[in-house]
This record gives C-alpha cells, structure tokens and sequence, in this order.
C-alpha cells in the first residue's frame, strides 16, 4: 500500500500554470515527460469543445528549460498548423516556453484507429473508408504539400464521429514530420533524433538508413507509404506483417520477398474475420502487395494508388 502511494507521487503531473489556466479532466496517457488529459476549451466562435491537451513538461530544476520533447510538440504545431485537409488533426491552440512546459490543445476523438480497427465486429466499408481516407490525406501531403508524415500508424490515425455517426478518420501526431523543400538542412535537424525508433511501420530503406546513421538516405514519403501497407494488413488479418511488433530488418525483407514471390497465395495461410467478396478480396489484397515491397522505387505512390480500384469504387 505504501509502495503504491508512493508511485502514484512519482507519476508526472501537469504544470500549476496549465492546470490554472485549464479546466483539466480525466488522464488519457502519462509518460515520464508528456502528458495528454481531456479538457474543456472554447474555440474563436465561443463554441464548448471536448479537446485533450498535450504537455511536455520541463524539469523543476529548469523550469523555463525545453527538452526534446518540447522540441517534437512544437514542431509537430508548427507542420500541422500550416496543413488544412478534412483529415488531418487540426491543433486548436499551443503554449509554449512558459513555466513548467510547453502544450498544444487538439480536438478529442473517440478513440485511435488502432483500437477502433482492430476490435470487434466491423463491416469492410469502414475499412474502405478508413484507407481512401489515409490516401487522399498522403496524397495531399506528398503531392499539393512538401511533407511526409514520418511516424504513419494505426495509433496516430485518430477517429471522430460525425453528426450521422459515420466515422471519420483523421491523421495526427506530426512530430517527425518537416518540411521536405529544404531537405538537407532538415535531415541534420530531425531525423538523427530517430535512432531510438524501431516500430514495424519502417520501411526497410529507412530502417537501414537509422541503423546505419545515413539520415539524408531516407526515403520519407515513401516510408509513409510502407507504413500504410503494414497498416492495412493489420486490419485485415488482426496481425503483425512481420511476426512481431519489434521484427528484425532481415524478418521484414524475408517477409517483403515471399509476399513479392508468391503474390495473393501468400495470404492464403491468414484468416479474415471480413466479410468479401472474393473478386473484392483479391483487389484489396493487391493494394498490400504493392505496398509492401522493398525497393522505395517500385512500392506504389499515394497518386498512383487514387486510381487503384479498391479507392475508386463507389460501392463495396
Ligand atoms: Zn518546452
């Protein structure tokens, strides 16, 4: 009992400057140096808002000091502040450098596409919505805008409902994302910060470039595209593409290969839960042939995958 009052002192909490300034509630993820908490806002119509608000808190020898943490919030408002797509994350308002932390205000969802997609019973048209969604949204990203999103997976693909209770899926958390006009200058300043990540959404070039330290190899639009591939076989198959969520890079090549080798029969050994047709079924599932591949120059583009069947059809 006493261990447990003393680790619930420990747990981070919001700095005396936000929580006065906030009508703060409920705690939805606590990290050692980032909160996110439900609150109340208003927004410039005078419109009640549900948002959850995001705080990378300082150190309290250095209250007025940022960390890298800060460093990713603030660049995450900067690029998202500067997009306007119907799906992607809209931050309402940011603080920053005052005493205690630096926070950015985002609009509340239901909840993150990875619990969503992932549980329970659903039709194939939400898995439809959710992908055309993700494609216009890479689209305008890496075509109309010089950005790729550098962190694309199920959790930073938030879901709202709207008014019909339709889903609507929007894509946030652009922390590693940054302007690609001026990619040299960019690479030095954000991407040496990325040895930390192995997540599965890697691609193998960029998993390679990390490990290898060779940050102006990234191939980051593409990257994005890897990561929706491995996305869509998640929900399909309620599975790891590669085994595991920490694989090795030689088991994400392995994988990469016997999928380009053996085409739709490679999928044959999963189980789907879905519902489909199976001439449906062999358009949808050709979408993550063409995405999980390794070489960056031959893995599908967001404008080329606009015209994909699975993308253009009306109906299911
Ligand atoms: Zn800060």
């Amino acid at each position: 009992m006493i261990n447990e009052i003393e680790q619930e002192q420990e747990l981070a909490q919001h700095s005396k400057y936000l929580m006065k300034k906030f009508n703060i509630g409920e705690v939805v993820e606590r990290g050692q140096y980032v909160i996110l908490s439900k609150c109340k806002h208003v927004d410039i119509f005078r419109k009640p808002i549900d948002c959850v608000i995001k705080e990378s808190l300082h150190s309290e020898d250095e209250p007025k000091c940022c960390t890298k943490f800060c460093f990713n919030l603030i660049n995450e408002y900067q690029v998202s502040s500067q997009l306007s797509h119907p799906n992607i994350v809209q931050p309402q308002c940011a603080n920053f450098k005052y005493d205690g932390g630096c926070s950015v205000l985002f609009p509340q969802a239901e909840c993150d596409a990875f619990s969503y997609l992932l549980n329970g019973v659903l039709d194939i048209s939400v898995v439809k919505l959710y992908f055309k969604s993700m494609i216009l949204t890479l689209n305008y990203l890496h075509n109309q805008q010089l950005f790729a999103h550098n962190d694309f997976k199920l959790e930073n693909v938030l879901v709202f409902k709207t008014e019909n209770e339709n889903e609507m899926f929007q894509l946030t958390d652009f922390g590693y994302s940054y302007y690609l006009g001026n990619k040299h200058n960019n690479c030095r300043n954000y991407s040496k910060y990325w040895t930390t990540r192995n997540t599965i959404f890697l691609s193998p070039t960029n998993c390679q470039s990390i490990q290898f330290k060779q940050f102006r190899n990234l191939r980051e639009k593409e990257g994005d595209m890897f990561g929706l591939g491995c996305t869509l076989f998640m929900i399909l198959f309620r599975k790891y593409p590669f085994g595991s969520n920490l694989p090795t890079l030689n088991e994400k090549l392995k994988v990469c290969e016997d999928i380009q080798k053996f085409g739709y029969q490679y999928f044959l050994q999963f189980q789907t839960a879905f519902n489909i047709y199976e001439n449906d079924w062999v358009i949808l599932i050709d979408l993550i042939i063409q995405l999980l591949v390794i070489d960056d120059s031959c893995r599908a583009t967001s404008l080329q995958l606009m015209n994909h069947p699975w993308v253009c059809q009306q109906n299911n």
